[in-house]
């Protein structure tokens, strides 16, 4: 189950990092002209700034979380929540395997 949750989290990482690059590619520039047709261009320019700002920061706070628990696993403390001790579902680990709170602590 732990290579399972070990393959799951390496994937993840992968698949962040690729949206963050993604995210700062600028191939964004479609998206900005599309905007500017509505909104005029320098606000257009804004939004998609602020609409790629957050996206990226959200990525950036999931591919801590990813690397948190890459590094439970390593301390052999994965599965196990970080704030009581207490093991995390399974059910819980398989639709999120960068869990690193029980339920109650998430
Ligand atoms: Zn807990």
């Amino acid at each position: 189950m732990q290579d399972q949750a070990r393959r799951q989290l390496a994937a993840r990482e992968t698949q962040i990092r690729a949206q963050m690059e993604a995210l700062l590619a600028p191939d964004a520039e479609l998206t900005t002209a599309a905007l500017a047709r509505c909104l005029g261009e320098s606000e257009a320019i804004i939004v998609e700034q602020q609409t790629a700002g957050t996206a990226h920061t959200a990525l950036q706070e999931e591919l801590e979380q990813v690397q948190r628990a890459q590094q439970r696993m390593a301390q052999g403390r994965y599965g196990v929540c970080e704030v009581c001790g207490t093991a995390i579902p399974e059910d819980r680990l398989e639709v999120r395997p960068w869990s690193t709170r029980c339920v109650q602590h998430g």
